[in-house]
């Protein structure tokens, strides 16, 4: 009786009657958008710490509606995951990922990370469409990571389950699992050690703000030294500047991603890339 009061009380509220009609628009333009091909991906480097190279590349979406300025995941991702339209979208950027990274990495060996939402883990074919999208672009497994929030596998429930299956049979297949935004989610340490992971993913908010201030600093240390027991691949994100790569590299971090290194940027930008890193 209590949660149906509440109910009544949401769909009367204007403000939130408001927000439910622009999800619904914005859900709306996602599905017209993604018929109409206004989806891009585009690609920033993780580069390996010590040796500057780019070692592999994250897929991020982006949405340009004719006519305008590109939009940020940020502001549709949410809409499209709570309608369900996320695996629709997933799986193209997944495809489009994987092809275009399949020519990237035969020539310079780099790898995809490309980002899966909860969602798309608890479809019930979706190792089998990872496999597909794997074989149609000839792309090896283990060029292919995939990125996901520890939240979907801490939880408990028939979901946790699904997920936890699907990640094991890519794993077996040598499909790389990152945990993304490492620390901002109820993380529970102990779990870690017992999930199907690879990397680890530190999250920005982890970066000093303050080159000086040793308390931060001390906190990057105890990630990376955690996910370092645990044998995990660490990345660092949100690397913005040269003392953020120099603490890193001391405490020993594998790679880095951030404006330091690289902003995402279209297939264009990553062959350049890769092309000028083999010449020098
Ligand atoms: P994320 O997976 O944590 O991706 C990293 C985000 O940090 C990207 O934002 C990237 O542009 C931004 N970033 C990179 N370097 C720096 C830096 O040095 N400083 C700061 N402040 N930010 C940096 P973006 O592209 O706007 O994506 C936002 C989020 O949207 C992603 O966060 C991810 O959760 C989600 N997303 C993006 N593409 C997809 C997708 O294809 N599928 C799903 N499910 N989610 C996606
Ligand atoms: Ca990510
Ligand atoms: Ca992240
Ligand atoms: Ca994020």
């Amino acid at each position: 009786a209590k949660a149906a009061g509440k109910d009544r009380h949401e769909l009367f509220d204007p403000r939130l009657r408001r927000e439910q009609a622009e999800r619904i628009r914005t859900v709306e333009r996602l599905r017209v958008a993604l018929e109409a091909d206004e989806f891009t991906v585009h690609y920033q480097p993780i580069v390996a710490l010590r040796s500057g190279a780019s070692v592999g590349f994250e897929a991020l979406v982006r949405w340009t509606p004719p006519g305008q300025d590109p939009i940020g995941p940020d502001k549709f991702i949410p809409a499209a995951e709570d309608s369900g339209l996320i695996v629709g979208l997933g799986e193209w950027v997944l495809r489009r990922a994987c092809a275009e990274a399949a020519v990237w990495h035969r020539r310079y060996g780099t790898t995809i990370a490309v980002n899966v939402s909860p969602r798309q883990l608890a479809e019930p074919y979706f190792a089998d469409r990872v496999r597909r999208a794997l074989a149609d672009s000839d792309l090896p497994a283990h060029a292919l990571t995939v990125e996901i929030t520890e939240g979907v596998l801490v939880r408990s429930g028939a979901h946790a389950e699904l997920a936890l299956t699907h990640l094991a049979e890519l794993r077996a297949d040598g499909v790389r699992v990152a945990i993304d935004d490492f620390g901002t989610g109820y993380s529970s340490l102990a779990y870690l050690r017992d999930l199907p992971i690879d990397i680890l993913k530190i999250d920005k908010s982890f970066m000093p703000d303050d080159p000086g201030d040793a308390q931060q600093a001390a906190l990057v240390r105890a990630v990376v030294d955690l996910a370092r027991s645990l044998n995990l691949t660490t990345v660092a994100e949100g690397v913005e500047t040269a003392h953020h790569a120099e603490l890193l590299r001391t405490l020993g971090c594998d790679r880095g991603q951030g404006w330091l290194f690289g902003r995402p940027g279209p297939p264009t930008a990553v062959s350049i890339r890769l092309a000028a890193e083999t010449t020098v």
